[in-house]
Parts: C-alpha cells; sequence; structure tokens
C-alpha cells in the first residue's frame, strides 16, 4: 500500500485514539513511513464513499436546475 500523499511506503500500525467517539481505543491502521500520515478503517471507508450527487430538480416552467451540495 502505498502513501495517497507523498506514495511512499505503508506499513500497519496499531494506534490508541483516547478521543475517538466509536467507542474504540486501540486501532488497527497504515502509517506512512515517509510522511506519517495515518489512514484508519474510518478514514478509508470516509473516502471510498460515493460523493453525494448534485441535487436536480425542475423549476415551474421546467427547466432543468441543480445544486451543489455541500460534502
Ligand atoms: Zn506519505
Amino acid at each position: 500500500m502505498h502513501c495517497q500523499r507523498c506514495r511512499g511506503y505503508m506499513i500497519r500500525d496499531s494506534f490508541v485514539d483516547l478521543r475517538d467517539d466509536t467507542g474504540r481505543v486501540l486501532f488497527e491502521g497504515w502509517r506512512c513511513i515517509n510522511c506519517g500520515e495515518v489512514v484508519d478503517p474510518v478514514v478509508l471507508t470516509h473516502r471510498m464513499a460515493i460523493p453525494p450527487k448534485p441535487y436536480r430538480g425542475q423549476t415551474r416552467d421546467r427547466r432543468t436546475w441543480e445544486r451543489l451540495t455541500a460534502a
């Protein structure tokens, strides 16, 4: 696995997060040995999530419009 920031080599590592609001204290993740980037399963889940599509609708006179939703 390579770092998405610097393309450096990433290693499996264990992390302790005392502020984790998911209830986990110890978790497994990936750490870049080059820049220190940490990727944990929660980060991966968010990164792989499909971003919301722009909302599309029609005005009364049936012109199509779209509004970008803030992520
Ligand atoms: Zn890196």
